[in-house]
């Protein structure tokens, strides 16, 4: 995928005089030769001759009377455009202008410092007659004080020196991935380190160990034979490369295996004809569950809210929204939470419904595990111990009722996508025209392909990255092959209410 360089349009520095504006774009302009930069004066002076910041301000107050409270940002957008490229914009003014360029892309900076600092710094430059005065005055046009409250970052410029303020605006502004994944500073979740690695692929460096899946591995082996009802293990199949490649390699462990697939109503019809296949071809039982009656209120009303999320006309303020409630999906994604709410990741709302399922269906049938081809994993952290990497969650919702575990079976056997393909030949399947061996759910589910297009616009990223980039993290697969995945988005006819209203959800 080829991505830019810049997560920004253009840095844009905000705040009173003598806070450090112009310091600070130079600094940056050494750091980052080649791009544009541009004084804020200068834009007014383009409207006509400035001598004194009395006359600026008198100009300023005209303008916005003809022009509208966002004409510095209307201006300076017209000069970016002009010029192209990535902006460094200094002595920029008024809140209206730095809310009005965040919404379009830019870096917003908010620079403070103590008033006596102002005012020795004006003193120094001969102009601090009355700086109670000035910074009144100041406010009263600019309401530079609210620009904290929008600005990506506020620096304290008696706090921090100019080299590292540089610094930290131009890790942000840089588009910048981790050195293994796919996982880039675009998204607002994935810290880097220093080193060039993200969170996960740090802590999977750091933390995996081998040993831990040869204790699932054989916890989980030791399973054959002992089903209640005739299966040992549940096994979720799409008919699809990852589920196909499993069921064999579980077959010839001696597992008595239910094959099924989970029908939410928005997945592609040719997934359970496909699914029953494979099934057949092996010799393994198969059923097709529909999972609909699993559906709380709660997560009807948030597959509604999801829906009018997606009807929202494209803007930079949706951009903002869905970067906002991407953030907090994450935190709702369990289907322990309790809360109704939009989800720009259609898959973590699926969750939420379908692990009910697997823990219900599971109990229903008498096996105690539940084998899925998706490569992940559970990464288990609790307080004040080393994160593990296991293949197996294991779900226990009531203390009274048995516990059902969750096995991720590509990460417990370690199975690579070449392996995949070699069992795949052996069992002589082929490829189902026009799909790739990797790709995004957008692929095999008609929710996420209708949320796609607009969910990778408004973002900024793929919803899918970081699920892809598990699967890098792991080794199942190579960093190349994730981009590819992801710079293939997928043309929906229908928008994401339509799916969901023919599924009968909403
Ligand atoms: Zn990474």
């Amino acid at each position: 995928m080829k991505t830019a360089k810049w997560n920004y349009k253009g840095v844009v520095i905000f705040g009173p005089p003598a806070s450090g504006k112009t310091t600070l774009a130079r600094e940056l302009r050494l750091r980052e030769r080649g791009v544009f930069c541009l004084e804020g004066s200068k834009v007014l002076r383009s409207f006509g001759t400035v001598l004194s910041r009395e006359e600026a301000r008198a100009l300023y107050g005209r303008l916005v009377k003809s022009h509208g409270k966002t004409f510095i940002g209307k201006a300076l957008e017209r000069v970016a455009l002009k010029k192209g490229g990535f902006v460094i914009a200094s002595g920029l003014r008024g809140y209206e202008n730095a809310v009005y360029l965040k919404e379009r892309g830019y870096f917003v900076v908010c620079l403070e410092a103590s008033q006596s600092a102002l005012l020795r710094r004006l003193c120094i430059r001969g102009d601090g007659r009355s700086l109670q005065k000035e910074i009144k005055d100041e406010e009263r046009i600019y309401h530079t004080k609210h620009i904290k409250k929008v600005a990506h970052v506020v620096f304290h410029t008696e706090k921090e020196r100019v080299v590292a303020m540089a610094k930290k605006i131009l890790d942000e502004v840089r588009y910048r991935e981790c050195r293994i994944c796919v996982n880039g500073n675009r998204n607002p979740v994935i810290r880097l380190s220093g080193e060039g690695y993200c969170d996960i692929c740090a802590q999977f460096r750091k933390y995996f160990r081998k040993s831990i899946l040869k204790d699932e591995l054989r916890a989980f082996t030791s399973q054959v034979g002992k089903g209640h009802r005739g299966f040992d293990i549940m096994v979720g199949i799409s008919g699809g490369k990852d589920s196909s490649a499993m069921l064999r390699q579980l077959q010839k462990r001696g597992f008595r295996i239910l094959a099924f697939s989970f029908d939410t109503g928005y997945y592609p019809k040719h997934v359970f004809s496909r699914a029953a296949r494979v099934a057949r071809q092996l010799g393994v039982q198969y059923k097709r569950i529909d999972i609909r009656p699993y559906i709380r209120p709660i997560d009807r009303r948030s597959f509604a809210l999801t829906a009018a999320l997606y009807d929202e006309k494209p803007s930079p303020k949706l951009s903002e929204k869905f970067r906002r409630l991407y953030k907090e999906g994450r935190k709702h994604y369990s289907v322990k939470c309790s809360h109704a709410l939009p989800f720009v990741r259609t898959c973590q709302l699926c969750r939420r419904v379908v692990i009910r399922a697997y823990y219900a269906e599971a109990l229903k049938h008498g096996v105690r595990t539940v084998v899925l081809g998706i490569n992940e994993w559970a990464h288990l952290s609790k307080h004040g111990r080393a994160p593990e990497f296991r293949a197996t969650r294991v779900l226990k919702p009531f203390h009274n009722k048995p516990a059902v575990s969750i096995v991720h079976s590509p990460f417990l056997f370690r199975r690579t996508e070449k392996e995949t393909k070699k069992i795949l030949k052996k069992m002589g399947w082929e490829l189902p025209p026009g799909e790739k061996l990797i790709e995004t759910n957008a692929n095999s589910c008609l929710f996420a392909r209708a949320a796609e297009t607009k969910a990778l616009h408004m973002l900024g990223f793929h919803p899918d990255a970081t699920r892809l980039s598990r699967e890098v993290t792991a080794g199942f697969i190579t960093k190349k092959r994730a981009e590819k995945a992801l710079s293939v988005t997928h043309q929906s006819r229908y928008s994401v209410r339509h799916i969901l209203a023919k599924a009968n959800i909403l």
